[in-house]
């Protein structure tokens, strides 16, 4: 089969890979139908971090069961399904109270950006859909996979809800699905922080209500002015730089609630600033399977349109373009077809 190999900084590859088979009786083996690269696929493609000699690259997906593992019981040959990019088993307590993506026997799903995947603990970590979508709904339904849940985790995770006035940093797919979770679960406004153009389309066709293109402190002074000083309830951090994560603190008042998704990579945070600040902490890899089943559903009433992220759709084959595409911001996210 054919898939993706990353062997360096900037040097990713479509090669030829043996098809992956059952190793566990928790396994499923899919065809994938759709993955897509992600922001932090950029982490090892840029040299920040290193995933070792040819890694196998991709961890959103949505495919078709071609077969499963002996213990495998939800999960049939057939099934079309969305699983998360952590593995779970669905059993043990951190996953019975909804933190799937830290599950005590959890592991990364890793090589989705091939014509097949073996997902491990097929049951707590693959969701069937109610039957074969449409092909319009693939996209959206590849969001929930990664972006969509981490986007709504964010909210979850700053306790968006009805009356707030929510604040996101971070223009990339996580953050303007964030922008969209926000809406849904109700924030009255909801600030978008980005200079893009095209982006802040985006945010506001997700819902977004105020465009904030200044970074930085200005950023903050300009989200306090637009709250009458005091700062958003709650804040989503998309991003994971020192700059975003200062920002997304700074922009939120007192007793409010910090959603932060952003793989922060040596970010470091100041005592006495957090101590001051008084802010809710909260966030990390986000459960995507406690959302799946609600955010399948939505998709497939057509309530939420979250595969708009998509700006770029390439064949499989073409995947060393797509994360060109994405390193250099030409695109806000692009989807691969095996
Ligand atoms: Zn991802
Ligand atoms: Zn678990």
């Amino acid at each position: 089969m054919r898939a993706t190999i990353l062997y360096g900084p900037g040097d990713v590859r479509v090669e030829d890979r043996p098809r992956p088979v059952i190793e566990q009786p928790t396994d499923a083996i899919i065809r994938v139908e759709a993955a897509c690269v992600c922001g932090s696929d950029l982490w090892p493609y840029r040299g920040v971090a290193d995933y070792g000699p040819a890694a196998a690259m991709g961890h959103e997906y949505v495919g078709v069961v071609e077969a499963v593992g002996d213990a495998v019981q939800q999960i049939k040959p057939g099934d079309f399904t969305v699983g998360s990019f952590m593995a779970s088993d669905g059993a043990c307590e951190i996953c019975a109270s909804g933190y799937q993506s830290r599950c005590a026997v959890g592991l990364r799903v890793r090589g989705a950006q091939a014509e097949y995947l073996r997902v491990p603990l097929a049951d707590g970590t693959l969701v069937a859909t109610p039957g074969m979508p449409d092909a319009v709904l693939v996209p959206s339904l590849l969001t929930a996979s990664d972006v969509l849940g981490t986007g709504w985790f964010a909210a979850a995770a700053a306790e968006v809800g009805p009356g707030k006035t929510v604040a996101v940093v971070g223009d990339g797919a996580v953050g303007l699905l964030g922008v969209l979770a926000a809406g849904r679960l109700g924030a009255e406004r909801i600030i978008a922080m980005s200079r893009n153009p095209a982006r802040q389309a985006l945010a506001t066709a997700f819902g977004a209500t105020e465009i904030v293109t200044e970074r930085g402190d200005d950023a903050v002074a300009r989200v306090k002015e637009l709250t009458g000083g005091l700062g958003a309830h709650s804040v989503i951090e998309a991003v994971g730089t020192q700059e975003a994560v200062e920002q997304a603190i700074h922009a939120c008042r007192p007793g409010g609630h910090v959603g932060f998704v952003g793989l922060g990579h040596e970010v470091k945070l100041n005592g006495l600033d957090l101590f001051y600040a008084g802010v809710h902490l909260h966030g990390g890899p986000a459960p995507v399977r406690r959302f799946l089943p609600e955010l399948i559903r939505l998709i497939w009433e057509r309530a939420i349109n979250p595969g708009l992220v998509f700006d770029l759709t390439l064949p499989l084959e073409q995947a060393p373009a797509a994360y060109k595409a994405m390193d250099q911001r030409q695109a806000v996210k692009a989807l691969l077809l095996p």
